[in-house]
């Protein structure tokens, strides 16, 4: 009998079987793929560590965001531009890393190995099931299936996971809140490394973004988002179409990306909703299988980490009978909670952009010279106003 068994080893199972190792559990930590952060689905933004007291200000459990080895860092940049639909930018500094996620990811899961977990690759959970006091986790590997047993299951397992119906929580499935996305890794991009780059626009990327990581000597991740409900209904491209028209015809795009060949291609889901309940009977969820995503820019890394080291220590100390699981709930949201709801709002106004280009080149103009920079810290005092300022535009329109 185990005392905590994680499912999923991104960043925020890795946080929690280390966390709740550390904090004194037997733990064990199952991740289906044959290697740890392979392959990368992410665009590998982190921001830089001073970063943390302006986007997360209550956040304290930002060690692991800040301590991972300096050689995992590709590029500094030092802002953001956001590329209205007509090609106008606007740009933020804000100080950022480029780094290499599946290195970070491994680096986490080392420390849990270091902690003492129980890690297993190759380790699909199919199912699970309440046992009257404990879980019975079913697991499939290549040397066959087995049962193991744990007293507390955390799910970190991405976005809309069926597991988290298995344990009486809810899981995603509001079109409008997730956000099938597919990214390119470029080799001979000459792309500048001083910024990262998003763009909008729904010839390109219906209700979400596109965007151009520079990753340093020549490659650059390339990708963009769509959501199903803003696909016009006539026109029956799937996200590849979309992602093929951005990097050959985008005016701009499509200049940086000239003579730059695909190396590497993957898809992913983004949970862009509110947070859900993220304790259940012995259960807690972290990372994107709970929401913790922040909404208007579908960044999810940091609060996976967080959230993870949460669960982590929380559920050793409810197996050692220190505190309830109800804890977590409550420190997450103390730590990260309004970044959440403000992005979550945001998202929602900029929806209301996003119904034509028309309306958000005009929001851009009126909004994003002044306000940048709390667009992209997600501050929750924008998003009220922001909300009020594009209902009155939008009736107006
Ligand atoms: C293309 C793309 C670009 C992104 N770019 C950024 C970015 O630049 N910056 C940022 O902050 N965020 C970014 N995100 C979001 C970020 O990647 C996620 O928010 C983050 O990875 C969440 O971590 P997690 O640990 O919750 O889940 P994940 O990293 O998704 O890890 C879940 C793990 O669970 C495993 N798993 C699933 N089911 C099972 C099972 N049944 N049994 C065993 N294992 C299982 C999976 O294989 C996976 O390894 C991006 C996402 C995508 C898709």
């Amino acid at each position: 009998m185990f005392d905590v068994a994680v499912v999923g080893l991104g960043p925020g199972g890795s946080s929690a079987a280390y966390y709740a190792a550390k904090s004194g559990a037997k733990v064990v930590a199952f991740e289906k793929r044959r290697e740890i952060g392979i392959p990368i689905q992410c665009g590998e933004y982190l921001p830089r560590e001073h970063m943390f007291k302006e986007i997360l200000p209550s956040a304290k459990h930002i060690d692991l965001l800040v301590s991972y080895p300096r050689e995992l860092i590709r590029v500094k940049t030092r802002g953001v531009v956001l590329y209205s639909p007509k090609g106008k930018p606007y740009r933020d500094s804000f100080d950022g890393y480029i780094v290499d996620r599946a290195g970070f990811d491994k680096w986490l899961a080392s420390l849990a190995v270091g902690a003492g977990v129980d890690l297993r690759i190759e380790s699909t959970v199919y199912s699970i099931r309440w046992m009257d006091g404990f879980y019975r986790l079913y697991v499939s590997s290549p040397a066959g299936k087995y049962e193991v047993d744990s007293k507390v299951v955390i799910l970190a397992c991405g976005a809309s996971s069926p597991l988290n119906e298995m344990v009486g929580l809810d899981k995603e499935e509001d079109p409008y809140n997730l956000s099938p996305v597919i990214q390119v890794q470029m080799a001979g991009a000459d792309v500048p490394e001083e910024d990262i780059e998003m763009y909008t626009g729904n010839e390109y990327c219906p209700g979400a973004y596109a965007w151009i990581f520079p990753r340093g000597d020549g490659f650059a991740n390339v990708g963009l988002g769509i959501r199903k409900p803003y696909l016009p209904k006539d026109k029956g491209w799937g996200i590849r179409d979309y992602l093929w028209h951005f990097i050959r015809n985008h005016p701009i795009a499509s200049e940086k990306l000239r003579g730059a060949k695909p190396i590497s291609i993957v898809g992913g889901l983004v949970p862009v909703g509110p947070p859900l309940k993220s304790v259940g009977r012995n259960v807690l969820l972290v990372g994107d299988a709970a929401n913790h995503v922040l909404a208007s820019v579908g960044a999810g890394i940091p609060t996976a980490v967080i959230g993870g080291s949460l669960a982590g220590k929380v559920s050793a100390g409810y197996v050692s009978g220190d505190n309830e699981l109800t804890l977590y709930e409550r420190l997450w949201r103390e730590e990260f909670g309004d970044a959440l709801d403000a992005g979550y709002k945001i998202r929602q106004a900029i929806d209301v952009l996003n119904r034509s280009d028309k309306l958000m080149e005009k929001g851009l103009e009126l909004f994003g010279e002044q306000h940048m920079s709390d667009f992209v810290r997600a501050k929750l005092s924008m998003s009220i106003r922001f909300m009020s300022w594009v209902s009155s535009i939008a009736r107006t329109l």
